[in-house]
């Protein structure tokens, strides 16, 4: 019976076609209707082609339906799957942001200094500010905090690059703000503080001002009238004060228990003739320092949520003061706990250092934590994405390892990604008694024959009957004298010497079942002629050389793929040779 007319399966296409439409905004996708279908009748795996046609044509229908009368056919026919589907969908979800009623529309922002490339310590800021953004239909803002050309120096190469790190992470802002761009609107903000006697000119000696706000006491210049220290503004704009002379306070309780909350810096004097800002030069003198900067800018901005680690705490306590002035309302600050990853360096300093000294090739190089070097491994953004929300923004520290992320990464790749062989460290094996020409048909994925295959034609020359094939020096060195061996999806063998550089083996029989009786072992093989070289960079930047079956030579760069019996790789080049970068396991 044509499948065509098999109004029973035909029934069960169009279910999980409607299941997989109510996942996907309405828009159900042909590729896993057709895994889930031959996962409950593997039979029709013999009739991948037939289904598929048929599968993509009620796919197409469901597909013209809008999204409410698709689930009007679900509620009505099959209320059960949807409740089960809706309970599998929402395990991930956030927990709700608090007072989101009073502010209208969610507003959230991710601030890095443009001085380094971004890595996974920023994922928890980036990905939990842009998911509670689109959570709430809000707005994501992008600020890059660039405001200390001397000791946090930006670099212009790292704007962009951390602009492509977002949009990789699939976390596009939908604003973006320079805040060397702003220089006035901090002037403007700092001299209303003047001259509203919130804020004054210190031109104390450090050390002299650090051992009066220890002992809860205001320096000469504090109480001083506004207009003197609107004056020594106008001097500090001018130039007339060198660095370390002048600092712009912005005045808190002197009893407050913490003395660095007590009348903290604001703006200071930078030397920009010696350091100049890579996007303005030397056009200032006086830069904002963060808090201030950043305390107006969120106010600004209408940042509504401020997601944030909690090291920022006593920040919030210092910037309550200004807003105070101000008469502005602070935002809702959500400080989460720390996150680390155990065996990642995720020092910025380090990794600099590093770059400089030349102990990294560049920031994507395999052994930083970087989200370039993560990219060029072949670790998903989906999988950073879903570690991050399901650790959500809970305020107890986190420690994860790579392993867990690795998890993540290999749940999403295994049923997506195309499997080859790649024989490391690789032994000649010559196979004789060959009986008669064989294909080898190996499905790109054994779960997903409609993805096509590679097929290899062993055809025994003539006298001897034998072919030779590349297999790992490990799998002729464990197989024992007569074991029953089999090369995947292809036949059984008996290896009978192993050498340093080679081996020999009697074919003897075809059937899988004479493996599966005797438990054999299932090793992959690539056969000689059908081969192509490859390198393998490893996480620890160390490179395993070996061989690649030629379908290889078809991949394009970016591509991900499993080796079989070796882990996932992200294919970095492919010429004569091919380069991958090793994921994990
Ligand atoms: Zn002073």
């Amino acid at each position: 019976m044509p499948l065509e007319e098999d109004v029973e399966l035909k029934e069960i296409i169009r279910k999980n076609a409607l299941l997989n439409a109510a996942r996907h905004d309405g828009k159900a996708q042909a590729g896993p209707v057709i895994g889930k279908i031959l996962a409950e009748k593997p039979e029709l795996k013999t009739k991948v082609k037939e289904l598929s046609v048929l599968i993509n044509k009620i796919v197409e229908e469901v597909n013209k339906l809008t999204q409410s009368e698709q689930r009007k056919i679900i509620e009505e026919k099959w209320p059960e799957a949807l409740t089960r589907e809706e309970k599998t969908e929402g395990e991930k979800r956030l927990p709700p942001l608090p007072n989101v009623e009073k502010c209208g529309k969610v507003v959230t922002r991710f601030s890095p200094n443009p001085d380094c490339v971004l890595h996974l310590g920023s994922a928890r800021a980036i990905i939990l500010c842009h998911e509670y953004a689109r959570m709430y239909k809000g707005k994501f803002i992008l600020r890059f905090e660039d405001t200390d050309p001397k000791l946090k120096k930006p670099v212009l190469e790292f704007y962009d690059r951390i602009r492509e790190d977002l949009t990789w992470l699939g976390c596009k802002p939908d604003e973006e703000y320079i805040q060397s761009d702003r220089i006035p609107i901090y002037y403007e903000h700092a001299e209303k503080l003047l001259r509203e006697s919130n804020a004054y000119i210190c031109t104390c000696q450090p050390e002299v001002f650090r051992k009066k706000i220890i002992a809860n006491q205001p320096c000469k210049c504090r109480n001083l009238p506004p207009e003197e220290h609107l004056t020594r503004w106008q001097h500090m704009l001018k130039g007339d004060y060198k660095e370390g002379e002048a600092v712009l306070r912005v005045k808190t309780d002197l009893q407050h228990p913490n003395p660095a909350v007590r009348d903290w810096p604001a703006l200071r004097v930078i030397d920009s003739k010696k350091y100049p800002h890579p996007r303005v030069g030397s056009k200032y003198h006086v830069w904002p320092l963060y808090n201030f900067a950043c305390g107006i800018d969120d106010h600004l901005m209408g940042i509504t949520h401020i997601i944030r680690g909690k090291e920022h705490l006593t920040n919030m306590i210092r910037q309550e003061y200004m807003y105070k002035h101000f008469g502005w309302e602070y935002p809702e600050a959500i400080h989460y706990g720390r996150l680390k990853i155990t065996g990642a360096s995720l020092s910025k300093s380090k990794i600099v250092q590093g770059i400089r000294e030349g102990l990294y090739k560049d920031w994507d190089d395999p052994r930083l934590a970087t989200f370039a070097a993560l990219r060029r491994r072949g670790i998903t953004p989906e999988a950073i994405k879903k570690l991050i929300i399901d650790v959500g923004p809970k305020t107890s520290d986190v420690v994860l390892s790579w392993e867990n992320l690795y998890a993540y990464n290999r749940k999403i790749l295994d049923p997506a990604v195309d499997r080859y062989f790649f024989v490391q460290d690789p032994i000649e094996l010559t196979v004789k008694r060959i009986p008669k020409t064989f294909k080898a048909k190996l499905n790109l994925h054994p779960e997903h024959p409609e993805r096509g295959f590679r097929e290899y034609v062993i055809k025994p020359p003539g006298e001897d009957d034998s072919v030779k094939f590349w297999i790992t020096k490990r799998d002729a060195a464990d197989a024992k004298a007569e074991e029953l061996v089999r090369l995947m999806e292809l036949f059984n063998i008996k290896i009978e010497n192993v050498s340093s550089y080679s081996a020999e083996a009697r074919f003897v029989s075809e059937a899988y079942e004479d493996a599966k009786k005797v438990k054999a072992r299932l090793i992959h093989w690539i056969l000689v002629g059908e081969d192509m070289p490859c390198q393998v960079v490893m996480p620890d930047a160390t490179t395993i050389e070996g061989i690649a079956e030629s379908a290889c030579k078809g991949l394009k760069p970016n591509a991900i793929i499993q080796f079989e019996r070796f882990g996932f790789v992200r294919i970095d080049k492919v010429n004569k040779k091919l380069t991958a970068y090793y994921a994990h396991k």
